[in-house]
């Protein structure tokens, strides 16, 4: 990861502002004074959301012709919660701090202190990147420079003690190892730590309106086991074969320890996920294809190849037989945005044995049945909605003392489109603009607009991330031309308004990154 990608906590509070004064994410219920760690999303917000969204199904379902959706309920039979193991095994280790009574999680206050070595290699390669210039041999400096060896050393150390301690389940040397790196509470600045605990992280419910009747159900805490229970209805209905995938999109629910960094991690979220089912022993093979893919999709959406990353999960689910993360570096850390699961065939032949109902598939080429292998790919729809804020959002310096503020979001994603403003509102020009607007809305998400001076509607139209605004004037009632200003270079160009639909569409057209 390079230098541009380590900011500040600051970064994210300009990131929070902006998505509430621009109408894109409000607190939850703010007139009771919000409720924490929950969002609603605004005028601008839902329509970035949306787009994205369906960017992804566009990519999953309508580009492959094996890849079909569903939408399941979020509520299911309870018994799906106990075959796949989150009742029993779906749980973070906590620990609080005694004197500022905040929990944390266990794993992430390892996790937090081995980046910041982490952070330390990486500040060094770049200090001598710096020094050597032309002439630097990367490969050869780790490998050779005293300090790069001693945190390299340090941060293996912990991580294998660490994944020693996940895989034993064993709970007081997770203690120990926070106790033994003299990790501090950041609140109380102290190290008087409780023991650690396991949580379950499932929302629990009663069906039935009267109290001996109900059961308790689950919130989903992933929307998997839709698809893992719908697998014989999907086959028996698709005309699939095996390999195919399921994609489907939808809430979630976890009730996260600690719920932090805006929407990054929330209790009610939205995952987009795909099941693709194998024949068993080639999922390697597939697993490395989605991993290529999926990183593509992500570069598709103009994140830069360095603030992109993979990361191998340490110690894998206990349904996975690999398991790697794609990290985006955020303002305040290099975190996952999807995760990529080699899942086996655990989900199906646990239902299988719990429902007693055969989820198997006939591969006439082997002329044989078997359960089949899952590799899947889930992503989370906030955490990228995030992301993409933090990519696009630009303070830009003009000429004399002005400065804009831009959100250079990929056009196809834009909540607005194209911005449609009368230079002035007299003259016939708001009427014109009027007619341009009701041709234009039938294919694009347009906006009119006629207060203010035109500077101060392009500066708001920037701030949303529109990638095309054109202007009326009086010339435009004498040629039938407009200008049209494109965002990011602010470009001003003449042209007449038979070609306005063909112009913005080659630009908005979502196909060409993933081509
Ligand atoms: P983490 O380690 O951050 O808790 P996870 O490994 O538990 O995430 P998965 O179960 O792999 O996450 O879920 C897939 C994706 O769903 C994640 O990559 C993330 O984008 C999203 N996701 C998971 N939990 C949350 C949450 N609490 N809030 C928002 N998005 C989430």
């Amino acid at each position: 990861m390079s230098k541009e990608t380590t900011t500040t906590q600051n970064d994210l509070q300009v990131i929070i502002s902006h998505c509430k004064e621009y109408g894109f994410i409000f607190p939850s219920s703010e007139i009771y004074d919000g409720l924490g760690a929950v969002y609603d999303y605004g005028p601008y917000g839902v329509e970035l959301k949306n787009n994205l969204q369906q960017y992804w199904w566009k990519a999953m379902v309508q580009l492959n012709e094996n890849i079909v959706g569903i939408d399941a309920a979020i509520f299911m039979h309870p018994k799906t919660w106990k075959a796949s193991g989150h009742v029993d095994a779906f749980n973070d280790p906590l620990i609080d701090n005694k004197d500022s009574k905040k929990r944390y999680r266990a794993d992430v206050l390892i996790e937090d202190y081995v980046a910041k070595i982490e952070e330390k290699i990486n500040k060094d390669v770049e200090k001598a990147e710096k020094k050597f210039g032309e002439t630097f041999d990367k490969a050869m400096f780790l490998q050779t420079n005293p300090n790069v060896l001693r945190n390299r050393e340090k941060a293996d150390g912990i991580n294998a003690r660490f994944k020693a301690a996940l895989e034993a389940g064993d709970l007081a040397e997770v203690r120990q190892i926070i106790v033994d790196l003299e990790i501090a509470c950041p609140i109380s600045g102290t190290r008087n730590w409780t023991e650690v605990r396991q949580f379950n992280l499932m929302f629990s419910t009663e069906v039935g309106s009267v109290a001996e009747e109900a059961s308790t159900i689950y919130l989903r805490p992933e929307t998997a086991q839709g698809i893992f229970v719908n697998f014989l209805n999907v086959l028996n209905t698709s005309r699939q074969r095996i390999p195919f995938g399921i994609a489907q999109v939808g809430k979630a629910f976890r009730n996260e320890i600690v719920a932090r960094q805006f929407i990054f991690r929330t209790r009610e979220f939205e995952q987009m996920e795909m099941q693709f089912f194998v024949r068993p022993g080639t999922e390697m093979e597939w697993y490395e294809k989605w991993k290529a893919d999926r990183m593509k999709w992500h570069r598709s959406l103009g994140f830069p190849q360095e603030k992109l990353n993979y990361k191998d999960h340490l110690k894998v689910a206990h349904y996975a037989n690999a398991a790697v993360d794609i990290e985006f570096a955020f303002p305040f850390g290099i975190k996952e945005i999807e995760g990529i699961h080699s899942r086996t065939d655990f989900d199906l032949t646990q239902h299988q044995n719990l429902s007693g109902k055969k989820l198997q598939y006939f591969d006439s080429e082997l002329n044989q049945s078997y359960v089949p292998y899952v590799i899947e790919t889930s992503i989370g729809l906030n955490r990228t909605f995030l992301a993409l804020m933090c990519n696009g959002y630009k303070k830009e310096k003009l000429d004399g003392d002005n400065e804009r503020v831009v959100l250079a979001l990929p056009p196809f994603l834009a909540p607005v489109q194209i911005g449609i403003f009368p230079l002035v509102n007299k003259d016939g020009l708001s009427e014109k603009a009027e007619e341009i607007y009701n041709e234009l809305k039938w294919d694009f998400k347009c906006f009119m607009e006629e207060k203010d001076s035109i500077g101060k509607r392009y500066r708001r139209m920037d701030a949303i991330g529109t990638p095309y605004c054109i202007t009326v004037d009086h010339q435009t009632l004498e040629d039938n031309t407009v200008t049209i200003r494109e965002r990011d270079t602010m470009k001003q160009d003449r042209i007449n308004i038979e070609q306005l639909k063909q112009i913005v569409a080659e630009r908005v057209d979502w196909k060409k990154g993933l081509r």
